[in-house]
């Protein structure tokens, strides 16, 4: 599906989430985009992709006229993002000033896909406003896999390079598994390798270096928005690698009683009626309508759809996975979209770089969890 309208729909549809002069998310996987149908041109969707960011930057976080007669409180993720990353440059200067470590985010850019590139540019950004050292891995289409395992080799050796992100896609010639597992485990900013991953699931033992990073800002959003979360019943809608396995994990380690559902899930509203915390990882626009909820619940929306508008002049609107103008007559708070989870991801990548650079001189990590954290 690359390159094609709907994927880059969707990821326009991410950059223009993002919110606040960073966010972002996950700019890792080509996935489907599973929006609720467009006629836009890959021409128009391409050409907007860099101007979405300053249009979610300027567009501030509104309750809709449903909003203020439902009732539920929102979650504003932009503003706990730039929190975040306002503690990240804090603990940056201290690193700094007291060990002379300064932390540093690799990125490796491959091509020149309009949507990879916005991304980057934000991230670099994001490291930026925080005053890490940043560097850059640039290359043509026709990269070889070598030159690519090489460069990783490179970074990993590097001692000024902390963490090491691969933006994906990478071309369909390079096998992109390879390249992911040749990043030292050290310098996973992303927290996919099976190490971290496994680490992160194993009850006791070593914490991960680093977890992945939109799962970890949903666990930020709920502690920064006072929500508790031991026994409390989780529903997370969606089991993929990068969002709804890894947020499982997190909120059942903070004992949660946590039911994940699938596309193989029968009677999903059930499941989700029984939830005090509802986490939607699903990429359909709308799917979970408010009557599926239960009353005074809390719905984190990690979904980043579109949806055909007649009002907005870009011909689209952006929309989570949760139906907002029913669920928030319903739920007791609730994440927006834009603006909710979108602005988390690169909050949270700039905290795991942050991470690696203090593990990297043997300081404990800045956890993610406020008690009894593994993490
Ligand atoms: P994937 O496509 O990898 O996974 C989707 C999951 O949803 C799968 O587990 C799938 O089930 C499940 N699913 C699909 N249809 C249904 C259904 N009808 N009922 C129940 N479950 C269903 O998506 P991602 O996890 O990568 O992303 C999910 C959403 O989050 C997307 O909208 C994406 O854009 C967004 N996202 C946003 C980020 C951000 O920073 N804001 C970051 C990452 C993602 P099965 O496993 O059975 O196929």
């Amino acid at each position: 599906m690359r390159g094609t309208p709907r994927l880059l729909l969707r990821r326009l549809a991410l950059a223009s989430s993002l919110g606040a002069g960073v966010a972002a998310g996950l700019l890792h996987r080509p996935a489907v985009c599973r929006d609720a149908g467009t006629s836009l041109s890959l021409e128009s969707i391409s050409a907007r992709v860099a101007a979405l960011e300053a249009i979610s930057r300027a567009r501030p976080i509104v309750a809709t006229d449903s909003a203020a007669g439902g009732g539920a409180e929102l979650i504003d993720g932009r503003k706990i993002a730039a929190n975040i990353r306002a503690e990240v440059k804090a603990a940056t200067d201290v690193l700094k000033q007291e060990h002379g470590v300064t932390p540093g985010l690799a990125v490796v850019l491959v091509g020149a896909r309009t949507d990879s590139s916005t991304y980057v540019r934000m991230k670099k950004r994001a490291a930026a406003e925080v005053g890490f050292h940043s560097v850059d891995k640039n290359f043509d289409e026709s990269v070889s896999q070598q030159q690519l395992l090489d460069t990783v080799r490179e970074l990993n050796a590097d001692p000024a390079v902390h963490a090491i992100l691969v933006q994906l896609p990478l071309p369909s010639h390079i096998d992109e598994s390879k390249v992911l597992e040749a990043i030292d485990v050290a310098k996973d900013v992303d927290g996919f390798s099976a190490t971290n991953i496994g680490n992160m699931c194993l009850r006791g033992g070593k914490p991960p270096l680093a977890i992945p990073c939109t799962p970890a800002g949903c666990v930020e959003l709920l502690q920064r928005s006072d929500v508790a979360v031991k026994g409390q019943e989780v529903v997370v809608v969606g089991r993929s690698n990068i969002v709804g396995m890894p947020v499982a994990h997190l909120l059942q380690s903070m004992d949660a009683t946590v039911t994940v559902c699938h596309s193989r899930t029968r009677d999903l509203p059930a499941h989700v009626r029984r939830a005090d915390i509802v986490v939607a990882a699903v990429g359909a626009a709308e799917m979970i309508k408010g009557e599926w909820l239960k009353p005074g619940c809390v719905v984190i929306d990690v979904g980043v759809n579109s949806k055909p508008s007649s009002t907005d002049k870009r011909g689209y609107v952006l929309c989570g996975d949760v139906d907002f103008e029913s669920a928030v007559q319903v739920a007791g708070k609730i994440t927006p979209v834009p603006g909710g989870v979108g602005p988390m991801t690169i909050a949270m990548l700039m905290k795991n770089t942050l991470n690696l650079a203090r593990h990297s001189i043997r300081l404990p990590r800045q956890p993610l969890r406020r008690q009894n954290s593994k993490y």
